[in-house]
This record gives structure tokens, C-alpha cells and sequence, in this order.
């Protein structure tokens, strides 16, 4: 296998990472490879399940782990990074964009605190379905390019079967990387990952303030595309919110299946910091914290604060505008005016009172069934009504395009970790084929990934991957 590397956050100053080898494993086995995106990056030959267990390193790799810091659940942490990630580097893909490889839970780093650097077989299948469906549905994500086996145990509350993760993503950068180096007034290094961050992901921004801008607008538009999907993250901490704008770390993370707002899956959440409706309140607090870490380089900082306060502040229109956007989409509605914003509310108040499946009420609104999703049916034939005077002569077309038949339901995925711990990994290729492939008409095969959990099989918590 040959990976055509270009590395380049290797050449940035030396405190902003560690070289760091992946520790080998004691039998790797291949479990998922992605072909096609192996093909966009440019990566040729069979895969190799020794590179993507860390048993090997290929070459032109320079295995590194990068320093961050973050805002935990909104509780400074001063030293994060990668505790259980490895960055073999970097690959410019046929699409001329550049992006990191890297292997997650491949061993302990100085990064690692009390961690074992390791990951276990269920939060790396659940990752690499969830990036993978996310990619499929539109949403800027991180993405999967294998998982594999280690044949070694991991120790949680029981002993879990040992996986790695092969991740690939735009840069691991986050906001919690910007914040570790204002932290420790490290102006050189700050500069060097802000130009670094413009050059790689924003090459039109004049400057920081131009790049916080940037920021914001992707950040927002990635948010509103996760309400779009019922798409809860679960944890939104700033070590997790990624500059260039992907999704990542998909930990806790999960979609609704019967719409309630405050809906919150991850079981260490116990105040909903993160619950669905929270998110966008809780993006522009994440970038409220990125204005923050960009302070130190503005030479009148005064003058920056008022600045980006104005900026950060301009997150809720930007937001709102895009979240009628993608919802004036799902409704097939494509004149948008002011009251479609009521008219979306509206649906989503009538589906949270009566808990109704939220994929499926979008994904076949103009369906006479969908009546049985709600209890009060004369409340859903009168808002139905106005919408019927508002839906575009292409609605169906648009809705086909802007509601997935199939997500990955929690349900689901955790069928697929129950077999795959028994070594069977036929319903983890059958659920990929059917989530990559989000928007096709439901076949006898595909069917029973639309299907809604019943009461029994719902899932109501989730858990971090560590
Ligand atoms: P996460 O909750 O996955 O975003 O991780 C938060 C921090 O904990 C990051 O610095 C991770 O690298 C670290 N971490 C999570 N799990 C482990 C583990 N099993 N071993 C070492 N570090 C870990
Ligand atoms: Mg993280």
C-alpha cells in the first residue's frame, strides 16, 4: 500500500506537537477499508492492516500527536491532546484538498493523562457508520478509511475487544489547538497556526479577523445542518469544535428518533449543556472562545475585543438564516418568505408533542401515512394546509434531496457493536451500504434501517468512547 504523504504541521514550531510512534498491536485484522475514499486521497495498493494498526509505519509518514487544550462541558482544561490518537500526516487528495490521516486508540501518547491511548471495537464502528452517513447526507465531517481489530483486550467496566480507527479529516485543529497557545501567551506558535489555519482552510482571509469570521459562518452553517438531521453531538467541548468547519469526534453523539427538543443522549451530560436545542446557543459560546484565543495577536487588543465581540455576535442571524434554509428545503418550499419560519416551528412543536419520528416525518411528509406519526391529526391537517400554499411545483424533488430515507439509528448501530463483539460483521457492511446511500428509495433490503425503534429497542443513552 503506498500513501503519497506531504507533511506540513511537522514543519510548524516545535511545541505544538510531539513526535510520537503508534504502539503495535498483537494481531490486526482488517474490519473495514473505504475504498473510495482511499481512491480520492490517491492511496494505492491493498490495504495493509499492519499500517492501519500502527504495527507499521509507511513511508512518508511522521507520526506526530498534537498539543490542545479545551473547555470541557464549559470547565477550562489547560492541557489536552491527543491521548489516543497518533497523525501519521498529511495526503493532497486527486480534489487537490489536504488532509490529515490519522489512527485513533493506537496507544498511549504524553498526551494520554490517566488514558490507556486505547479505543475498543464499538465507539470505532459507531464512528466510522456515523462520519460515514454524515458525508453521504451533505455535512462536513471528519471521515473513515478503516477500522481494524487489535486481538487485544481494552479494560472498561468489562473487557472489551481492542479496535483502531483510521480517520481523515480536513486538519485536527480545533478551537481547543488555538487555545492552548493563548493560553500560554505563546505568540510565535499562535501566529504560526493561525497563518498555518488561513493558508490550509480559509485562503481567502485577510487576516484573524477575517478568519473569525470565516469561522463563525462555516460553524454556523455546520449546526444548522445537524438540526436539519436531528443530528445530536453530544459533546460540543471546544477541543471538539474543528477549524476547517467538519464535524468530529463522534463520540456520545446520536440522532432523534421521536423529536423532543430537549432530547440529550450522552449519559456524562446530566445538565443537557449539549441537548439538541442547545447546540446553536452553544456554537456561538465556542466561538466566543476562539475571539478569545485570538486576542493575543491583534495589536490593539481593545479595539480586537470590541471587534470580535461584533463578530461573535452576528452568529444567531447567521444561524437563523441558515437553519430556515435547510429546514425551507426539507419542507420542498423554495420561495422562502418571513412566515416560513413559523410554519417550520410550527411542525417541529406539533412533533415534539406528540414524539413523532423525526426522519420519517420529513422523509415522507407528502404521504398520507405520515397523519399516523401524531396523535392530534386535526392540529397536523391544519398546519398541513398552509404548508400545501407554500410548497414549491418541485417540492418533491427538493424534499427527496433534503430528507435522508435512513440514518444511522442508535438502535441499529448498537445491533451491529453486538455482533461485531461476537466477530460477526455482516450487519456492520450491510447498515454502511444502506447509510451511505441515504437519499435511494427503501428497498426490501434497506427497509428495516427506516424503520423507528420500537418502545423496547430505544436507545436513551449513549457513552463517551473512552
Ligand atoms: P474526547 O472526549 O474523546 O474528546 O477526549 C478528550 C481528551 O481525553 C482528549 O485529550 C483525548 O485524547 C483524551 N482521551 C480520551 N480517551 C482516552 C484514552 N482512552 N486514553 C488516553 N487519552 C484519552
Ligand atoms: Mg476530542
Amino acid at each position: 500500500m503506498k500513501i503519497p504523504f506531504d507533511n506540513t504541521y511537522v514543519k510548524l514550531p516545535a511545541q505544538m506537537y510531539a513526535a510520537q510512534r503508534p504502539t503495535p498491536v498483537q494481531l490486526p485484522a482488517l474490519v473495514a477499508f473505504n475504498h473510495s475514499l482511499a481512491e480520492t486521497l490517491g492511496i494505492s495498493g491493498d490495504p495493509d492492516a499492519d499500517i492501519f494498526a500502527g504495527n507499521a509505519i509507511p513511508e512518508g509518514a511522521s507520526p506526530i500527536v498534537q498539543a490542545y487544550s479545551g473547555h470541557q462541558f464549559g470547565h477550562w482544561n489547560p492541557q489536552l491532546g491527543d491521548g489516543r490518537a497518533v497523525l501519521l500526516g498529511e495526503v493532497v487528495g486527486k480534489d487537490r484538498i489536504r488532509r490529515d490521516i490519522q489512527l485513533k486508540g493506537s496507544g498511549q501518547t504524553p498526551f494520554s493523562r490517566r488514558g490507556d491511548g486505547r479505543a475498543w471495537l464499538g465507539p470505532v464502528l459507531r464512528e466510522y457508520l456515523v462520519s460515514e452517513a454524515m458525508h453521504a447526507m451533505g455535512v462536513p465531517t471528519t471521515r473513515a478509511l478503516a477500522a481494524v481489530t487489535t486481538g487485544e483486550d481494552v479494560y472498561r467496566e468489562e473487557v472489551l475487544p481492542g479496535a483502531v480507527l483510521t480517520r481523515v479529516a480536513q486538519s485536527h485543529i480545533r478551537v481547543g489547538t488555538f487555545q492552548y497557545f493563548a493560553a500560554r501567551q505563546d505568540i510565535q506558535a499562535l501566529q504560526a497556526l493561525t497563518d498555518h489555519v488561513i493558508a490550509r482552510h480559509y485562503p481567502t482571509a485577510t487576516g484573524p479577523a477575517d478568519l473569525l469570521d470565516q469561522v463563525i459562518a462555516r460553524y454556523a452553517h455546520l449546526i444548522a445542518k445537524w438540526m436539519g438531521l436531528g443530528f445530536i453531538h453530544g459533546v460540543m467541548n471546544t477541543d471538539n469544535v474543528s477549524i476547517a468547519g467538519e464535524t468530529i469526534d463522534y463520540g456520545p453523539c446520536a440522532f432523534i428518533d421521536g423529536f423532543h427538543p430537549d432530547q440529550v443522549f450522552s449519559a456524562i451530560d446530566q445538565q443537557g449543556r449539549y441537548a439538541y436545542s442547545n447546540q446553536p446557543g452553544i456554537g456561538a459560546w465556542n466561538m466566543a472562545q476562539f475571539a478569545t484565543a485570538l486576542i493575543p495577536l491583534m495589536p490593539d487588543q481593545d479595539a480586537a475585543i470590541e471587534q470580535f465581540t461584533e463578530a461573535v455576535n452576528r452568529f444567531p442571524d447567521i444561524y437563523l438564516n441558515a437553519w430556515r434554509d435547510v429546514f425551507v428545503a426539507k419542507l420542498g418550499v423554495d420561495n422562502v418568505d418571513d412566515d416560513d419560519t413559523a410554519l417550520i416551528k410550527d411542525l417541529l412543536e406539533l412533533m415534539a408533542t406528540d414524539g413523532a419520528d423525526f426522519t420519517n416525518v420529513f422523509a415522507k411528509l407528502a404521504d398520507i401515512s405520515v397523519r399516523d406519526q401524531f396523535l392530534d391529526r386535526d392540529a397536523f391537517d391544519a398546519w398541513k394546509t398552509r404548508w400545501e400554499v407554500r410548497k414549491s411545483p418541485n417540492a418533491a424533488q427538493i424534499m427527496a434531496a433534503a430528507n435522508p430515507q435512513i440514518i444511522p439509528r442508535n438502535h441499529q448501530i448498537e445491533a451491529v457493536i453486538h455482533a461485531g463483539r461476537e466477530g460477526d460483521f455482516a450487519p456492520f457492511h450491510g447498515m454502511l451500504s444502506a447509510i451511505t446511500r441515504p437519499y435511494a428509495a427503501l428497498t426490501d433490503t434497506t427497509e428495516k434501517y427506516a424503520r423507528a425503534p420500537t418502545q423496547n429497542e430505544r436507545v436513551t443513552r449513549t457513552f463517551c468512547g473512552t
